[in-house]
């Protein structure tokens, strides 16, 4: 059995009013969220999300990873339904980043799971790698290949969210497992912590710092004194006992075992930077570091391709209803040099990325027999699910004209 050892921390920061992040540690589930959202709703969004993550991870005993993609998935369609149930927190959201020790076939795997910009680490032999990726607007550019990463920081978007809990009725989640390797330490946080601290720094800590809960408090402290700009929290999961997992995994890929040659020789380790004690080639712990490399790129290649679908469908999977320049509606009985075409576009008002909208239908109406009560709106662009739903949204809105606001003779 594997045996793991814990600890959390979290804090208001020095500049925020209220904290807005929570956290999770249990038995075999750990979590961050940092919540958004007006007044109380970001520490409702964040609170109800871990509760609902736990009670949904917890609800079947034999955990998987399965189990928590539906624990996340659970997580989100209860934050929307709070929110859409009231109207103080309508539109509150929140990041939510679990890791949960799961058995995956019979094999003991630590699940990870992502949806949002709050991030999950692994260290493992001194160095410290990001797992997850941050669903931000610039981050979600850099993968895309259209900006580059040193202008993250400074992105007048880097902290709008493409992706978050509780903002549509269903969410993708990113997941990875990992092997439960002794010594190894995963470390879940918000991005309040990364946002004063570097990696390198933070690294520096949890190298020195093997009492888990005292490694936290002491990243949370680092981050306070870098600034405190935003709520911190981190926590961190140590693996303490793998049962002989580790040992296992490098005897499996040793050069020596020649009657099975190990498949994923062809991936080689990045050489170790000279701060790092050095190790012969053949050590066995690089050996099991080339193995779990070769499963991080697997899944991770997995849920890049999950993400750019995802995009596509955001951007293009919609409709909406517009209104055209005024001047442009075709002659009608009603129109006058102030009417406007309502238009049906395929897209996002405005478009999204490097995807502009395309004129679906004109149709056969125009401004004037609309009540004015719609006239923002519509000039700004009413979303809606498909190009039949922009005809219904239209035929509606000239019926309820016809009824309860006068129209032109
Ligand atoms: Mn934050």
């Amino acid at each position: 059995m594997t045996k793991l050892r814990w600890g959390g921390a979290t804090d208001v920061g020095l500049v925020r009013r209220n904290n807005q992040d929570q956290f999770l540690t249990t038995e075999a589930l750990f979590a961050v969220a940092d919540g958004m959202g007006g007044h109380a709703a970001g520490e409702v969004a964040s609170g109800v999300a871990i509760a609902a993550l736990q009670e949904a991870f917890e609800h079947d005993d034999h955990h998987t990873p399965d189990g928590l993609i539906a624990a996340m998935r659970h997580a989100n369609a209860t934050v929307f339904e709070r929110s859409m149930n009231s109207s103080e927190l309508r539109g509150m959201g929140t990041t939510l980043t679990a890791a949960a020790l799961v058995d995956a076939g019979g094999e003991e795997r630590i699940a990870i799971a992502n949806v949002g910009d709050s991030r999950t680490y692994v260290f493992a032999h001194n160095e410290l790698t990001q797992l997850t990726e941050n669903h931000s607007i610039p981050e979600e550019l850099v993968r895309l290949g259209e900006l580059d990463p040193t202008e993250v920081d400074t992105h007048p978007q880097r902290h709008i969210l493409t992706r978050a809990v509780g903002m549509q009725p269903e969410i993708e989640v990113d997941m990875w497992e990992v092997l439960p390797m002794v010594g190894d330490r995963i470390v879940l946080c918000s991005d309040g912590l990364v946002r004063e601290v570097s990696d390198d720094q933070i690294a520096s800590v949890l190298r020195r710092l093997k009492e888990p809960t005292e490694a936290a408090q002491e990243l949370v402290a680092r981050a306070r004194s870098g600034g405190g700009s935003d709520n911190i929290t981190v926590v961190i999961v140590d693996v303490v006992d793998d049962d002989g997992l580790a040992a296992k995994a490098s005897a499996e890929v040793s050069p020596t075992a020649d009657s099975h040659p190990p498949p994923e020789t062809e991936i080689e380790p990045e050489p170790a930077p000279a701060t790092f004690p050095q190790k012969p080639p053949a050590s066995p712990k690089r050996r099991r570091f080339t193995l779990r490399v070769a499963l991080f790129v697997v899944l991770f290649l997995g849920v890049l391709a999950g993400a750019a679908g995802a995009i596509v469908y955001f951007a293009r999977g919609t409709y909406f209803v517009i209104y055209g320049p005024a001047g442009t509606a075709d002659p009608s009985p009603f129109a006058t040099s102030a009417s406007r075409p309502i238009l049906i576009y395929q897209g996002r008002p405005g478009g999204l990325l490097w995807f502009d909208p395309t004129l679906a239908e004109r149709t056969t109406h125009i401004s004037d027999e609309v009540c004015p009560i719609h006239t923002d709106e519509l000039a700004h662009g009413h979303i809606v699910s498909s190009r039949s739903a922009g005809e219904k949204f239209v035929a509606n809105l000239v019926a309820e004209a016809q009824q309860t606001c006068a129209t032109k003779p």
